[in-house]
């Protein structure tokens, strides 16, 4: 066995590690070192003397961005070259790639369209109106829910139907027409070649369960599955995760019941608890040195976590210094506490040289960002934000990417509504109707009845049928186009045919610069994903390819590796699994945190404790607590009280606010507040920035369209191992080898930020410096 092992990880970590003879569970406090113990093993199953392939190996985490960091840092131990063909990612990126590729056998195409919420509630309000049913009584929100929690127990509309008491429940005599509505949202997903993020789960487990032959090949090539953040995996994943693995038993999964906080999304805390009875020879790890935080912060956390019920107990502790005591503030009112959080950071800084990136504020409600960024923005502080409307949910980027979507799969139904009057062509409500009639009479999707109208009964008049083959004819040149052009060279066609791009442009309001601003931008990060493929050697990108690129974006995504130094803003559900200096847990309110949602459930106020717990576990060197007394919600000025969390912990470990401070808090704290109201009379969401790194190399016009600036600086021939380089996208790194030559030259860099990356010379963008 490799040294590093031993000297990198304690005796129960390398025992977790190495162990190899059947399921593992490793159960642990956070901050112990799961994620770590789940990286290592997979190094070492690679390292081992006939050990696994790359390919043998399917690793399934919470984010991309946590299979991105895994794979990175496995890289440095195995290289690249290896590490690159290990299937490592979210449930639902690695689903969709099998689904893809299976496509044929549910009756899909491997161009299906991945629905997100808002198409999928789209869908939804649209079938509740057609059933003529009433939107009050059949809120689509909750109708979604119901259906997203049926399939997350892997229960299809025919189950339902069989079993409506049992899935029903109360709700069976308020809302009786849910399994139509379910019934017929699954038919028109169908028919539409579209999946919603649930049903990733669904048609891969119908899949494996239907076609043994095509399990038993995903059985043979992943040898070995490893999960983290196994306690918030539903009864679909962790079901999928067992038809792979019941045979052969290599199973290895992390996490930790303290930090299971995804019931509202089927996540069942009993997966954990049950693992061990449907592998009964699971050999169980505990891990239980925190090598993250203070020993303050440990005790804190323990202190509160064992105010919780339903726990599996278990001592967690640090050999860190002691560290300070968590602070708490309390301030007059929400504007106040942004202010006070801002000081803060900027005195810590002071006295302890941090930079930005060690900071992180963590609040339960995207909501509450806002303030936040005010006070940052005031003292010049830099930030990144995580959540709110993140760039793909704009209004212009998602018109354009329908356009793309229904090029890719003409039968894309949320798609085709959204955009067969965008630009407006004179195609009315009344039209669409009667299409979307015909379709369902037919059984056919939106695009058969428009190409077909005779043979479908549309009843139009002439002109109307000349607007519909017009918008058809559009379409189908763009599909044409996709033979022989790229990814980009598509976008940009189809912004400037479209008329898109004539109708952001039609006058110079703000709202219209920021839209055409964002379209832009859209287009540079098409740029920006061919470039990189072709430098990873796939000269040929389709609109295919980036579209499901973009499809599984998470806020969480948005993180790029040379993202800089910025404090990071998110709530404290996308905080899981990561570690930051310094956090402030912010908004201790009741009604906030915890959530007003929880009423007087007492499972629910344990999922928000949980969720405490998480957030306070962030912290390795400092935390903050802090709550307002006043706050503006839902348009108007609440008083609040302290959280009852706050309560929990043991006073021991906190150092509480001076009531002196208070005082002079609330003059001041009034003015402010005021003052913000007059400025701010509406709450505004601010959305994160471009999630990726993009430059400005191309830019897109009425009159010529879309003009390629290529900046690639090519000029990288020569470059040696030993030498530093600047890549655009990637920072500085150090060439580590060059193999090949002429066109397949590649080079091996190893990125400060970035880890290991193979880059082709012929496309590479990066100087030597
Ligand atoms: P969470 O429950 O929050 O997901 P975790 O159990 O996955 O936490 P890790 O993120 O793996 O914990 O580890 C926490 C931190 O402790 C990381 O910075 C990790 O590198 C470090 N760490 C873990 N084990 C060791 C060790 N044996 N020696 C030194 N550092 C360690
Ligand atoms: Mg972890």
């Amino acid at each position: 066995m490799n040294t590093n092992y031993i000297e990198e990880l304690n005796e129960s970590q390398c025992a977790a590690v190495t162990y190899n003879d059947g399921p593992s569970l490793v159960i642990a406090g956070a901050g112990s070192g799961k994620t770590r113990v789940l990286t290592y093993k997979i190094a070492y199953l690679l390292e081992q003397e006939n050990g696994y392939n790359p390919w043998n190996i399917l690793a399934l985490t919470f984010t991309n961005k946590a299979a991105r960091e895994m794979k990175e840092r496995i890289a440095r131990q195995v290289g690249m070259e290896r590490a690159r063909y290990l299937w490592m990612g979210t449930f639902h990126s690695i689903f969709s790639r099998i689904l893809r590729a299976e496509a044929q056998y549910i009756g899909f195409t491997s161009q299906f369209t991945i629905y997100d919420t808002a198409d999928s509630k789209s869908l939804l309000r649209s079938i509740i109106k057609e059933m003529g049913l009433d939107e009050k009584t059949y809120k689509p929100g909750v109708v979604q829910a119901r259906i997203s929690n049926a399939k997350n127990h892997l229960v299809t509309p025919t189950g339902y139907a069989a079993n409506k008491e049992a899935y029903e429940g109360d709700m069976a005599a308020k809302m009786p027409a849910i399994r139509d509505i379910y019934t017929r949202y699954w038919d028109r997903c169908r028919q539409a070649g579209a999946m919603d993020f649930d049903d990733l789960l669904v048609y891969t487990y119908i899949l494996f369960r239907d076609f043994p032959e095509v399990l038993a090949r995903y059985r043979d090539q992943f040898r070995y599955v490893l999960v983290d953040e196994y306690q918030d995996t539903n009864y679909a994943q962790h079901s999928i995760v067992l038809q792979l693995t019941k045979e052969n038993q290599r199973v290895c999964v992390v996490g930790d019941d303290a930090q299971s906080i995804y019931s509202f999304r089927g996540a069942d805390i009993d997966n954990i608890l049950y693992f061990t009875k449907i592998y009964p020879n699971t050999k169980v790890f505990k891990l239980e040195q925190n090598y993250r935080s203070t020993q303050t912060i440990v005790c804190a956390a323990n202190s509160l976590i064992e105010k919780n019920e339903r726990q599996i107990r278990k001592a967690v502790f640090s050999e860190k210094e002691k560290g300070e005591p968590i602070g708490v503030f309390q301030a007059y009112s929400d504007v106040e506490e942004g202010d006070i959080v801002a000081n803060k950071i900027a005195e810590l800084r002071r006295e302890y040289r941090y930079g930005y990136a060690d900071f992180a504020i963590l609040y339960r409600t995207n909501a509450q960002s806002r303030i936040f960024e005010e006070a940052l923005r005031k003292r010049s502080i830099p930030y990144k934000i995580y959540g709110g409307l993140s760039f793909y949910q704009r209004k212009e980027i998602k018109d354009v990417i329908a356009y793309f979507r229904l090029v890719v799969n003409p039968n894309d139904e949320e798609a085709f509504k959204r955009i067969i009057n965008y630009p407006a062509r004179g195609i009315g409500d009344t039209t669409v109707g009667k299409i979307i009639s015909a379709a369902t009479d037919h059984g056919v999707s939106l695009w058969a009845a428009l190409c077909e109208p005779l043979t479908y009964g549309l009843d139009i008049n002439k002109g109307t049928h000349a607007k519909l083959q017009g918008f058809r004819e559009l379409i189908e040149s763009f599909i044409v186009d996709q033979a022989d052009k790229n990814a980009y060279e598509m976008g940009t066609n189809i912004i400037r045919q479209s008329g898109i791009i004539n109708d952001v442009c039609q006058d110079t309001s703000p709202e219209n610069l920021s839209r055409k601003e964002n379209i832009e931008e859209l287009v540079n990060g098409i740029n920006d994903f061919c470039a990189l493929r072709q430098e990873e050697g796939n000269p040929n990108v389709s609109l295919t390819d980036f579209l499901s690129e973009i499809a599984l974006l998470t806020d969480q995504d948005s993180d790029k590796a040379d993202d800089g130094e910025k404090i990071t803003l998110m709530t404290v559900h996308s905080a899981k699994g990561l570690e930051f200096k310094n956090v402030f847990v912010v908004g201790l309110e009741e009604n906030l945190f915890p959530s007003g949602m929880v009423g007087d459930s007492p499972r629910a106020l344990e999922e928000e404790r949980r969720l405490f717990y998480v957030a306070i576990t962030r912290a390795e060197e400092h935390c903050y607590l802090s709550f307002a007394k006043t706050r503006f919600r839902y348009g108007k000025m609440e008083f609040g009280s302290p959280s009852r969390f706050l309560r929990d912990i043991d006073v021991h470990y906190l150092q509480l606010p001076h009531e002196a401070g208070v005082s002079r808090a609330v003059d001041e704290g009034a003015g402010r507040f005021r003052a913000s109201l007059q400025q701010h009379p509406k709450a505004q969401i601010i959305a994160p920035s471009v999630p990726r790194n993009l430059k400005k190399v191309s830019t897109v016009s009425p009159s010529n369209g879309a003009q390629a600036t290529s900046s690639t600086s090519a000029s990288v021939a020569g470059v040696q191992a030993g030498q530093m380089i600047e890549h655009e996208r990637f920072g500085l790194g150090e060439v580590i080898k060059v193999e090949g030559t002429g066109d397949n030259a590649k080079a091996t860099i190893h990125f400060k930020n970035a880890g290991d990356k193979q880059l082709l010379l012929r496309f590479a963008r990066f100087k030597v410096v």
